[in-house]
């Protein structure tokens, strides 16, 4: 089945064709890593790694060579060291490590390459050698910069005009750049700053140039995708395409991916206007990974979604019936997905319509009159559940999961109890407790089982 993608370079909508099949390269640009990742953040992980999958199946696991990586030195990572008045170091790998916990959570698979930006120092300043020999970047006291008179073509991927890019580029403390819209490639330290060493002096990376550098290390000068946030078309992207083009002499990538805004109350989600919320504080709430994840694939992945309490409650009740169905099915083995659910995501990672299959399965199970069928049908829900990184759970533990399980276990133990020693006043008394935690117990002849109402 051919995989068409919206690609932000070409503005339309191609079929994906990979330079080389047996070796398909995407990088996505990763978290910075100096604060919790609020759910905005990680749609761009969990919607990349749907791609990721539905790749993996096209052209087997091993052929797909994913790099998502980690920016662990930054400007905002500064100031929040200096003001926690901790080494950068201690706030990098905490938070990255906070990252991929939120990541598990939300069954997002581990990249097959996640560098560190402090890990390739050496490309960076092997790039800046490159483009200062050919005369696209240039020193001043305050670093080194990109010329980008250098490049011709600067401003394709955003479309902005000449003038545009030009306004509003100052940066503070970049005074001695000979034009506002450079910008910087190696940032010489002021006092107290983390610094490396370098031929152009001691300084830290520029932004941008660390993206160029870790995706020419880990997949090559050209790679097949190059995705990320609709935020990071301009600057971010634009000036990795003017540094990497104009260093190697080749395309950085084939096809652009990005996606729409997480809004609240139809703002973007941002640390700036302080309207986040964070996949820590949701997963602290008890909700599952997995209903964030069904809800930020709610919506196509080029279109705003607005994040409400509304949302969440869908998506959970949503999940219910997915589940109530397999739940009906005995386990069954993995099926091939439905025709329509892969064609929904072939079609540039229609999430709405690949879901809207999930249900049309559900319903079919529900409605199938023998065990075989539901069990056939069952394993189609399951395979596609997989291709999008849902219904990993076993439908029982689906409907306990919570964060009061073991005390649930324990109170249904004492009700077993209870009946066996024919101590009905303290069986009953255990009934109601759990009715009002709304737990549903199943007395059978071999216990009882729960589950949540
Ligand atoms: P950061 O950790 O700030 O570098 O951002 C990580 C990723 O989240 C980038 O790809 C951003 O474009 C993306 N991003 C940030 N805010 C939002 C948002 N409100 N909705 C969707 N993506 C976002
Ligand atoms: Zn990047």
């Amino acid at each position: 089945m051919d995989l068409h993608l919206h690609d932000t370079m070409t503005r339309r909508k191609r079929r994906f064709e990979p330079a080389d099949p047996n070796r398909i390269t995407m990088y996505v640009c990763g978290p910075t890593v100096y604060n919790y990742a609020h759910i905005g953040n990680a749609r761009p992980f969990v919607v990349f790694d749907v791609l990721f999958r539905l790749l993996r199946r096209a052209y087997g696991d091993d052929a797909v060579r994913y790099a998502r990586n980690i920016t662990d030195i930054d400007d905002r990572i500064i100031a929040k060291a200096q003001e926690a008045r901790e080494p950068f170091t201690a706030i990098t790998e905490r938070y990255a490590a906070v990252f991929r916990e939120d990541m598990a959570a939300l069954n997002v698979l581990t990249p097959s390459f996640e560098p560190h930006a402090t890990g390739a120092i050496d490309a960076m300043l092997d790039l800046i050698d490159l483009l200062v020999a050919n005369g696209a970047a240039y020193r001043a006291a305050s670093g080194v910069y990109f010329s980008v008179a250098a490049d011709a073509d600067y401003g394709r991927l955003s479309g902005r005009a000449q003038e545009d890019l030009r306004a509003g580029a100052r940066v503070e403390g970049e005074d001695d750049k000979r034009d506002p819209s450079d910008f910087a490639l190696w940032k010489t330290a002021k006092p107290g700053e983390p610094f490396w060493n370098s031929p152009y002096g001691q300084g830290r990376p520029g932004w941008h140039l660390e993206c160029s550098a870790m995706i020419k290390s880990a997949l090559g000068e050209t790679i097949d995708i190059h995705a990320g946030g609709h935020d990071l078309i301009f600057p971010h992207h634009e000036n990795e395409i003017a540094q990497s083009e104009t260093a190697n002499g080749a395309p950085l990538a084939r096809y652009w991916l990005h996606n729409g805004f997480l809004t609240m109350a139809s703002e973007k989600m941002s640390k700036s206007l302080g309207n986040i919320v964070t996949v820590h504080d949701l997963l602290a709430a008890g909700h599952r990974g997995e209903t964030l994840r069904f809800a930020l694939l709610s919506a196509h992945y080029r279109a705003p979604l607005d994040w409400t309490d509304q949302l969440l409650e869908q998506a959970k009740a949503s999940l219910d019936r997915l589940y109530g169905a397999l739940q009906r099915a005995t386990a069954a083995e993995r099926a091939e997905p439905p025709a329509a659910f892969l064609e929904a995501l072939s079609d540039d990672l229609n999430t709405p319509r690949a879901v809207a299959e999930l249900f049309t399965l559900a319903t079919q199970i529900n409605a199938s009159d023998t065990a075989e069928e539901k069990a056939r049908l069952a394993g189609a829900l399951r395979a596609a559940g997989d291709l999008i990184g849902l219904l990993q759970a076993e439908p029982d533990a689906w409907f306990k999961g919570g964060a009061d399980d073991a005390e649930i276990d324990a109170l249904v133990a004492q009700r077993v109890a209870a009946r066996k020693a024919k101590d009905f006043a303290e069986a009953d008394r255990l009934r109601a407790a759990l009715d009002a935690r709304g737990v549903i117990v199943m007395d059978g002849p071999e216990g009882s089982a729960w589950r949540r109402a």
